[in-house]
């Protein structure tokens, strides 16, 4: 059994959620991918991966192998963390691509082909379908890497923001339409920031009728 709380997504893209599987949601820091189990957790609870691939693969791991792609997803995660940190707040250039390289490496090893399907629902009897070949448990790395190009290659990055909580490291692309969102969520930082402001509303109150 998986001894973290639920997963936060907060970011408003997979790619931004999974910068954001390493948080404090109280006072104690949760990293969700510090291990194996908790890597295969976190990538259910995202959708990346379906639920019968991550069982499959749980069962034909050898011990450390599912921490050793931990270790991977980590390195990953902080390389973006970096990358996302030098160039939030302001479009991306085509000058970043040399930069992306070390994802592009990582997505080179990619084995998707595209198959026709029957969607669940719809007037059209078929779709075409990409599918993912699960060969090897560093293939359970390509669904996240995938998310977080798509995110380099669609998200505006002047609406990349961190959350304005003080001790809080989350971060979220600012879809509101005024680009006026500040706080990661209005439960973990929003509520926290307006029971501070009247605190600070009803001193200055107390203060004046003293
Ligand atoms: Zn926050």
């Amino acid at each position: 059994m998986d001894h973290r709380p639920p997963a936060i997504f907060v970011g408003g893209a997979p790619g931004l959620d999974f910068l954001n599987s390493i948080a404090t949601p109280l006072d104690t820091p949760v990293d969700w991918l510090d291990d194996g189990e908790g890597y295969l957790s976190w990538l259910e609870q995202a959708h990346l991966v379906p639920g019968e691939v991550l069982r499959d693969m749980r069962a034909r791991a050898l011990p450390g192998e599912l921490d050793k792609l931990a270790d991977q997803a980590r390195s990953l995660r902080e390389w973006f963390r970096g990358f996302v940190g030098q160039h939030k707040g302001r479009p991306l250039t085509a000058e970043t691509l040399a930069e992306l390289a070390p994802l592009n490496r990582v997505l080179e090893r990619d084995e998707t082909f595209s198959r026709i399907a029957v969607p669940p629902a719809g007037q059209w009897p078929f779709r075409l379908e990409v599918q993912r070949r699960w060969r090897n448990l560093d293939a359970l790395l390509l669904p996240v890497a995938e998310a977080v190009a798509q995110f380099v290659c669609t998200e505006d990055f002047s609406h990349v923001k961190a959350c304005e909580g003080p001790a809080c490291t989350l971060l979220f692309a600012d879809h509101t339409r005024g680009h006026a969102r500040r706080w990661c969520s209005m439960a973990i930082c929003g509520n926290r920031a307006k029971q501070a402001a009247h605190r600070r509303r009803f001193k200055a109150h107390q203060r004046m009728g003293s």
